[in-house]
């Protein structure tokens, strides 16, 4: 960081044994590093700007850390610090699955009620990036934008989703789900056609929108709801979808569900509600707890896990990083088929949840990796 920064402070593994008397707070937070291995967690702020910063780096071991940068308004420190944390995680397993060279990564910016301009706020935090020396490379999240990553470009080129390079993900998140579904049909029905299956998307913004048309095309028939009556006319009128109200969604008669709002969906309230035989969509966190996935399970509902279908638009963002061309993105994110189906087998064999079955296989790459780095040179 530049001198105009006022302070910022990083932990590591290495940087955990330079303190032998660490008070209560700092226990606690490298207790929380330690709990799902962490390798290091950046803070910066920078007084002229107003900009505070917090980069979590979950995971180099498959590559650098690749995650968004959200600018959220926080209630405190200790939300903005477990949001980083469990975001990070997360990136970790998506990228490992996606078979990806790619570590998890997550910052977060912790926005404050007094508007203040943007350009400071994210060259500040390009330089917290820059300082971080490439184990960190960001992109567009909740609350950011191509353009606010334009203005992190000019203090670090780790940076992606840039105006003009890889572009909206979402197009490719919606592919990837609906890919992920055809396998989740397969392994259901020994048959991956979903003409004449029915479809309802819960939450038609820019995921659930070209899910829709993606699904239209091969001959779905579509159940939308969403919060804005607008988007739900433009899917009702391109794609002859029917459309109930918000709250119809989990109890309709179809063969899939599928979440693409926002997270928390599957829960004590709606699990109970749904009539499907497959659960497949684009939304983030859709389990409220993971014990709802067991639930999906002894339901005997086929449940594609959310990190593993929707990985499409990382996939696109990597494509961005390695010089790929958008076919060869675009055949790597139909690979969600395979990935779906070899999760859905695990499942199958090892009688467990297939959220736990993904998780299996995240950490196998992982493990594998890790050996591999341990090996002395030459064996
Ligand atoms: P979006 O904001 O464009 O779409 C979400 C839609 O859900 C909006 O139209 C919103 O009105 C609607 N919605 C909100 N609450 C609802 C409710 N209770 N009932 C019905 N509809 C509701 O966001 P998006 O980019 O399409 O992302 C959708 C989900 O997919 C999110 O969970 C996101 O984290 C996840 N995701 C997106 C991408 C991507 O490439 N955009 C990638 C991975 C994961």
């Amino acid at each position: 960081m530049k001198a105009r920064t006022k302070s910022s402070a990083s932990s590591s593994r290495a940087a955990s044994s330079a303190k032998r008397e660490a008070r209560p707070v700092e226990d606690s937070l490298f207790v929380r590093l330690g709990e799902h291995g962490h390798e290091q967690v950046s803070f910066a702020s920078d007084a002229d700007s107003g900009y505070r910063g917090i980069i979590a780096v979950h995971s180099t071991v498959l590559g650098p850390s690749l995650g968004g940068t959200r600018f959220w308004h926080y209630a405190n420190l200790t939300d903005a610090l477990r949001d980083v944390l469990r975001l990070s995680r997360a990136m970790t397993y998506k990228a490992a699955v996606a078979g990806l060279d790619l570590g998890g990564g997550k910052s977060v910016i912790i926005d404050d009620p007094t508007p203040k301009p943007r350009e400071p706020i994210f060259r500040a935090h390009g330089r917290h990036i820059e300082y971080l020396g490439g184990r960190y490379i960001t992109a567009q999240d909740v609350g950011t934008t191509p353009a606010d990553m334009e203005l992190v470009r000019r203090e670090t080129r780790h940076v992606a989703g840039l105006p003009g390079k890889s572009g909206d993900p979402s197009p490719f998140t919606a592919y990837g789900v609906y890919r992920g579904m055809k396998a989740c049909a397969r392994h259901r029905w020994r048959d991956d056609s979903l003409a004449g299956k029915t479809v309802a998307v819960q939450g038609v913004g820019q995921v659930g929108y070209y899910l829709c048309r993606d699904l239209h095309q091969e001959g779905a028939r579509l159940i939308v709801t969403d919060v804005v009556e607008r988007k739900v006319q433009r899917v009702v009128q391109e794609f002859k979808a029917r459309a109930v109200a918000p709250n119809e969604i989990y109890g309709v008669a179809a063969d899939v569900f599928a979440p693409c709002a926002l997270g928390g969906g599957i829960n004590d309230t709606t699990l109970r509600k749904l009539k499907v035989e497959i659960v497949a969509g684009g939304a983030n966190n859709q389990l409220a707890e993971e014990r709802h996935g067991d639930q999906l399970e002894e339901r005997g509902i086929t449940y594609a896990p959310d990190y593993v279908i929707n990985g499409g638009g990382l996939i696109n963002v990597n494509a961005e990083l390695a010089g790929w061309s958008s076919e060869q993105a675009h055949r790597k994110v139909g690979e969600i088929y395979d990935t779906i189906l070899r999760v859905l087998t695990i499942a199958r064999e090892e009688h467990i949840p297939s959220y736990t079955a993904a998780d299996r296989l995240a950490e196998h790459r992982l493990a594998e990796a890790t050996a591999h780095k341990l090996r002395p040179r030459g064996t």
